[in-house]
């Protein structure tokens, strides 16, 4: 899946992620990047 690091600033491709729930109940995925290890989410459709 395709996440947006807000540190490199670039678009990162990693398998590795989770899918959690934000606060507000919507559903999404969070990562880790692999070149800087900073958290990157993302929301997913419902
Ligand atoms: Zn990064």
């Amino acid at each position: 899946m395709v996440f947006y690091c807000v540190k490199c600033r670039e678009k990162k491709d990693t398998e590795e992620f989770e899918k959690v729930t934000l606060k507000n109940g919507r559903p999404a995925c969070k990562a880790k990047c692999p070149d800087c290890g900073t958290g990157m989410f993302k929301i997913v459709a419902a």
